[in-house]
């Protein structure tokens, strides 16, 4: 058994006049998140997990905030695209984990949608895709709402022809 994991990381801060994306769905909300594309800090996350495991580097690599061509782009292509570099590299998706740390909105009703969008840009059943949200309790950056931060793990697994 060939069995790989990876974790991955990001915070965005957050900005009046943006619309707010998390795990390719757009949630109904007055602040949005800063960013050089959509900001989606979960699915930023979710593609660092997967590279890292498939040992293919980090996302600022593949998808460099200076590139014009990544200005306001939809991350859930970034994910689409992560997951096409893994199958190249000869690796499946086994599952994904993954938590959002933020005050607000409440996003437990959005999670399936998530969770389907997630699967689906990686062509995996949605069973294979956690997502979890959590508030930080009032305390630091997070808890003043000045940003919202996403961890992702993934457990990949080498495809059984390689
Ligand atoms: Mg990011």
């Amino acid at each position: 058994m060939n069995f790989r994991v990876g974790t991955g990381y990001d915070i965005h801060r957050c900005a009046e006049g943006r619309k707010l994306f998390l795990g390719g769905v757009e949630i109904p909300s007055e602040r949005g998140l800063l960013g050089h594309s959509d900001a989606d800090a979960l699915l930023h996350a979710i593609c660092d997990a997967l590279l890292g495991a498939a040992g293919l580097g980090d996302i600022g690599t593949h998808y460099p905030d200076s590139d014009p061509r990544y200005k306001d782009a939809a991350s859930i292509l970034f994910l689409e695209e992560t997951g096409r570099k893994l199958k190249e590299s000869g690796y499946g998706i086994v599952n994904i984990d993954s938590f959002i740390i933020l005050e607000d909105p409440v996003l437990r009703p959005h999670t399936p949608r998530m969770r389907e969008a997630i699967a689906a840009a990686l062509r995996i059943s949605a069973s294979a895709v956690g997502v979890k949200a959590k508030t930080n309790e009032g305390l630091g950056e997070i808890g003043r709402k000045e940003g919202i931060a996403a961890y992702a793990v993934a457990l990949i697994s080498r495809e059984e022809s390689r």
